[in-house]
C-alpha cells in the first residue's frame, strides 16, 4: 500500500530463519535456495554472526568516517590477503554503489595519467546495478527503459565474444568490466581462453580490468573470488551482497598504484563500513574461507543431480547455478513454493540457486526430489 511497486512479490511472508530453511507465519517451513538472492552466505541464525551483531550493536553500531575505524583496516586486510596482489578498500554499502566506485577509480586513474580515456566497454546480459553509473554499465534495455539519457561511455560487447570486444574498442576506452559468471543475465560462466584473451588485451592496450564480484563473490562459486577459477589478475574488484552475510556492506578492492587516486575528500560514504556492517564482514569472511571445498563439493553435487533431471542446460560454478527450461520459469518458482522449496527465476527462462553456503549434501537430495516433482505438475 505504501510502498513503491518495483518487486513483484511471492505471496509469502517469512518471519524466520534457522539454518538453510525458511519459515512463515504459519509455521511453514521452507528448504531456502536463493538466500535473499546470495546474500545469506552462512544461512540463518549463524551463532558467531549473531555474536558479532549483538557484541559489536552493544557497543557502538556507527560511527563517521571522520574518525578512525579500526573495523575496517581488519576487514580490508582480511580481503586483501585474499587478493591477487597488494591494494586497498573503500567500503559503501551495496552493489551498484560498490561498481560506482569502480567506475569512478577508473576514470581518475586515467585523468590522473594526464590520459582522455574515459569509456568502459561491458557485457550484455551483463547486470551492475540501477544507479546511473551502474545502470549505465547494465546492458539490458529493460533496466534503462525510461531513465534515459543515461551516463555517457560505456560501450557494449557480446559475452565469450572476443571479436564484439574488439569491435567496441576505441581510442578512448579505459577499462573492460565483467562478471565472469552472469548472475542476473541467466547464470552464465565465462569461457577461460575468452577471459585470457581479455586479459592479454588489457595489458597490451594499457586497460584495466574490473571484475564484478557482487553475486560471484565471498566464495559463492567455490574460490573466495570468483575470478580466481580463470587465472585472472584484475585492477579492481567490488564485493556486496554475501560479503555481509546478510547485513549490508560493499567493497571495493583496487590494486594499490589505482587506489592512490582516491585521494581525501574524493568519494566517500555516511555508513560505509561501519563498526556494525564490518563486524558482520569479519565473521562471514573467516566462516567461509574455511568453507570453499564444501561449495566446491556440495555444487558439483548438486549441480551432478540437475543434469540428471534431464529438463535443462544447467549451468555455473559452485554454489551458483542455473537450470535453463528455455521457457517462462515464473509459475515453477510459485509451484515451488507451495512444495516448501524457495528458488529464483532470472531471466526468464531460468532457475537460479544460490543456496547459503553451509547447505549439505541432505538438503540437496530434498530439493532435488521436490524440483523433480515440481517440474512435472
Ligand atoms: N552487480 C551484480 C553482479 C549483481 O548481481 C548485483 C545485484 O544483483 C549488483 C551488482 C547490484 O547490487 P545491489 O543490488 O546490492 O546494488
Amino acid at each position: 500500500m505504501y510502498v513503491m511497486n518495483t518487486y513483484s512479490r511471492l505471496p509469502v511472508s517469512f518471519v524466520r530463519g534457522d539454518g538453510v530453511y525458511l519459515f512463515d507465519r504459519e509455521g511453514k517451513k521452507y528448504l531456502d535456495l536463493v538466500a535473499g538472492i546470495a546474500v545469506n552466505t552462512l544461512g540463518y541464525n549463524d551463532p558467531d554472526l549473531l555474536n558479532a551483531v549483538c557484541e559489536q550493536s552493544q557497543r557502538l553500531m556507527h560511527i563517521s568516517n571522520l574518525f578512525e575505524n579500526p573495523w575496517q583496516e581488519e576487514v580490508a586486510k582480511m580481503l586483501v590477503e585474499r587478493f591477487w596482489t597488494e591494494g586497498r578498500v573503500f567500503f559503501c554499502n551495496s552493489g551498484t554503489e560498490a561498481n560506482e566506485a569502480g567506475i569512478k577509480l577508473v576514470r581518475r586513474y586515467f585523468r590522473e595519467k594526464g590520459e582522455n580515456r574515459y569509456r568502459i566497454i561491458t557485457f550484455y546480459n551483463g547486470f551492475h546495478g540501477r544507479t546511473y553509473g551502474s545502470m549505465s554499465a547494465t546492458a539490458q534495455e529493460k533496466v534503462h527503459k525510461g531513465f534515459e539519457p543515461l551516463l555517457d561511455g560505456f560501450d557494449y560487447a557480446v559475452y565469450n565474444s572476443f571479436d564484439s570486444l574488439l569491435k567496441a574498442l576505441r581510442k578512448d576506452t579505459a577499462a573492460i568490466m565483467l562478471e565472469v559468471v552472469q548472475g542476473e543475465g541467466g547464470i552464465r560462466v565465462a569461457n577461460y581462453e575468452f577471459l585470457q584473451k581479455v586479459q592479454q588485451l588489457c595489458h597490451s592496450e594499457g586497460l584495466l580490468l574490473v571484475v564484478d564480484e557482487v553475486q560471484t563473490g565471498v566464495g559463492r562459486t567455490g574460490k573466495f573470488f570468483a575470478y580466481e577459477h580463470f587465472d585472472l589478475k584484475p585492477d579492481i574488484v567490488t564485493l556486496a551482497k554475501g560479503l555481509g552475510g546478510g547485513f549490508p556492506i560493499g567493497a571495493v578492492i583496487a590494486r594499490k598504484s589505482v587506489s592512490e587516486v582516491f585521494s581525501t575528500g574524493s568519494h566517500g560514504s555516511t555508513f560505509g563500513g561501519n563498526p556494525l556492517a564490518c563486524a558482520c564482514a569479519k565473521v562471514v569472511i573467516s566462516k567461509v574461507s574455511e568453507l570453499l571445498d564444501h561449495v566446491m563439493d556440495t555444487g558439483a553435487y548438486f549441480k551432478r543431480g540437475l543434469e540428471r533431471l534431464k529438463t535443462g542446460k544447467v549451468r555455473g560454478l559452485g554454489l551458483m547455478l542455473g537450470l535453463d527450461l528455455e521457457r517462462d520459469c515464473s509459475a515453477i518458482v510459485k509451484k515451488a513454493l507451495d512444495h516448501g522449496l524457495v528458488i529464483n527465476c532470472t531471466a526468464g527462462t531460468v532457475l537460479r540457486f544460490v543456496p547459503p553456503l553451509i547447505i549439505q549434501k541432505d538438503h540437496i537430495n530434498i530439493a532435488l526430489a521436490l524440483l523433480e516433482r515440481v517440474l512435472k505438475l
